[in-house]
This record gives C-alpha cells, sequence and structure tokens, in this order.
C-alpha cells in the first residue's frame, strides 16, 4: 500500500482499515467503504495510542502500524530473521517471556536477538524444540502457563503495582460480547436475542471506557463465536488488565430477575471487580442477585481479574422489554464502565 487514504474517500481499502479498527475495538459509524469523519476519528484514536503522528490520514506508516496491531500471539510462526518480523503478537510474546523470568529484552514488538535468545531458553526448559521458532507447539507450552502457578508470586505482585499506578486511564480492557456468529444465545419471543444485546452493550461499554482513557479490545469481531477457551486466550495474549464478559441471564421461572456478577473463586481481585460492578448495577433499580464464583472457562483460564456480567434476566417479560430501550443498554454499559473505574481508584488508594 503506497497512496494515502483519506476523509472522503470510498474504496476497498477504506473498508480494510475500518475492519480491522473495529476488531481493534475502536468504534467507527460510517457507512462501509466510506471514509467519514468517524473513520476519522477513529484513525486519529489509533494513530494517539500507537504514538505516532496524529493526522487522521492512512498513509505508510499508518497502515503498518495497524497491520503489526492486527496480530495476535499464536497466528503465525515467529522467528529471527532479516529484516525482523514486528508485531503486537511479538510484543505479548515477550512480554510473557520477561514475566517468567526469559529476558526478551525490551518489549518493543520486534523479533531481535534478545528474543531469539529467550525464545530458544523458554524451549530448552520446557522441552519443545529448540529451534527457535515461535510456532504451536511452543504456543501451547506457553499459554499452558498460568503466572499463579507456584514461584511467580513476585511477579503477580509486581503485575498488582504495575495495574495500580496506572489505573484505568492506561488500562488495557478486554470486553468479551457473549455468544455471537450462528450462536445467538438466548431468544425471547419478542425476537430479542441475547447475542445482539450484549453486542449493543459491549460497543457503549467500549465507548464509555475509551472516554475514561482506557484502552479496549474486544475477543471477537461480530460474526465471530469463538469458545470460551479461546475467549480467554486471547484476552491473555494482549496482556489485558481486566477482562468483561457481557451475558443475559436465563430461567425457566420468567419471573427471575434481577443482576448478577461471576468472578473466579480465589481470585479476589476478580471478586472485587465483581462486587464493585454489582453494586453501580443495582443502582440502576435492579434486583440485587449478588456476585457469585464460578468456573467457566472466560474466568478460570484468564490471567486478569476476569467478571462476568448478567445485567438482567432475558427470560423476564419486563426486563426483556427494556433491552430494546437504548438509553437502558446504554445505563447498562455506563454501570459496569463505573464499576470498572472505582476498581482501579480502589487499587490505588490500597
Ligand atoms: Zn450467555
Amino acid at each position: 500500500m503506497t497512496d494515502l487514504i483519506r476523509e472522503g474517500d470510498r474504496s476497498k481499502e477504506v473498508a480494510d482499515v475500518q475492519s480491522r479498527l473495529r476488531a481493534l475495538g475502536y468504534k467507527i459509524e460510517d457507512e462501509g467503504w466510506f471514509f467519514g469523519p468517524s473513520t476519522t476519528a477513529a484513525v486519529r484514536a489509533f494513530q494517539q495510542d500507537r504514538s505516532i503522528l496524529v493526522d487522521g490520514i492512512v498513509g505508510p506508516d499508518t497502515w503498518n502500524q495497524i497491520v503489526e496491531a492486527s496480530w495476535y500471539l499464536g497466528d503465525r510462526d515467529l522467528y529471527l530473521k532479516h529484516p525482523p518480523m514486528r508485531g503486537d503478537d511479538i510484543a505479548s510474546l515477550q512480554a510473557r517471556l520477561n514475566a517468567l523470568g526469559f529476558d526478551a529484552g525490551k518489549e518493543d514488538g520486534i523479533f531481535g536477538v534478545a528474543t531469539d535468545r529467550a525464545v530458544r531458553a523458554f524451549q530448552k526448559e520446557y522441552g519443545v524444540a529448540g529451534d527457535g521458532i515461535f510456532g504451536l507447539v511452543s504456543h501451547a507450552a506457553l499459554m499452558g502457563l498460568r503466572v499463579d502457578r507456584p514461584g511467580t508470586s513476585a511477579h503477580l505482585r509486581e503485575e498488582l503495582r504495575r495495574m495500580e499506578k496506572r489505573g484505568i486511564a492506561a488500562a488495557m480492557v478486554v470486553i468479551d460480547p457473549g455468544h455471537g456468529g450462528d450462536d445467538r444465545g438466548a431468544v425471547t419471543s419478542r425476537g430479542t436475542n441475547e447475542a445482539d444485546t450484549c453486542w449493543a452493550i459491549a460497543t457503549r461499554l467500549a465507548d464509555r471506557l475509551a472516554s475514561l482513557g482506557a484502552k479496549v479490545r474486544f475477543t471477537r469481531t461480530e460474526p465471530e463465536a469463538p469458545d470460551m477457551s479461546e475467549r480467554a486466550m486471547r484476552a491473555n495474549e494482549v496482556d489485558a488488565d481486566v477482562f468483561l464478559s457481557i451475558h443475559l441471564n436465563e430461567h425457566a421461572e420468567p419471573t427471575a430477575e434481577g443482576t448478577s456478577t461471576y468472578y473466579f473463586g480465589g481470585s479476589r481481585a476478580g471478586e472485587n471487580l465483581a462486587e464493585q460492578i454489582q453494586e453501580q448495577l443495582v443502582q440502576l433499580g435492579l434486583r440485587d442477585c449478588r456476585s457469585h464464583a464460578r468456573s467457566y472457562p472466560v474466568l478460570r483460564e484468564t490471567r486478569m481479574p476476569a467478571v462476568l456480567v448478567e445485567p438482567i434476566f432475558i427470560t423476564n417479560p419486563d426486563e426483556a422489554k427494556r433491552l430494546e430501550d437504548h438509553e437502558f443498554l446504554s445505563s447498562v454499559a455506563d454501570a459496569i464502565a463505573a464499576g470498572v473505574r472505582r476498581f482501579f481508584e480502589l487499587a490505588e488508594t490500597r
């Protein structure tokens, strides 16, 4: 790509830029293929997040950055070559290796000699092919390791300090809109379904968190339906600080109503986060069904404080009807965001 892509353009390249930015969590309201004001705003926000020249125009530099940002760890084999490979997947690899005590050097997303050395050392220690190529097997070995296994508590403490220092303004929040693709989740007799509703809440929540200064990514694109482990892995790969999964509750008894949040039992931070979100949601006048420990894969396999939110029962006709009210969806998103903000504020004063 050599040409500049800018406001007013209408092309396949514009659509490509839009879908990549959306997958990275940036909101774009312009119609597909058309580079309107909303696309310009998303490009500017992206440029700001990447600390590159902010002009709202996609030139070669911005395009390269968008491509680099689109790589998730596990998407491709990583190894030392010239010119070096670049991408956010390499930055996640470096962060993971550094956290485990293998010195991968600066977490700059460039696969250089230090990263090569660290990959080889990691492969040697864990008995996977010592060829310096970070491929499928190495990836599985690395992702199978939990940072809370015995011996890494120092790392956990360090993570916590890092989080306390940064607050929500620099936090990476991964939002997981439940279901998706062919899986519509629970469906009401009025035709409302869980997948669309979760998506609508998730996009509003992303907006709200971004306005508080957080970086936001989704676990999936709109037509996708990855399984829970895959969603957890995607959050781990971007080193998220907080993970929020959005679902709706359901029950055979249509009078069941209210709001619940879930966390992984044993995760103090997850429990705190769940309680903060619960407190804010209840203030919307929803019945308090409390926070509960659960071992859903999205909660168990994520390495950061993780909460699954079920703001209402889709099987309750009164509550389901409220889902058709966009303002209600926004107020649910605002309440969740307020809970996340409160969680970070409390971490700072602790
Ligand atoms: Zn669900």
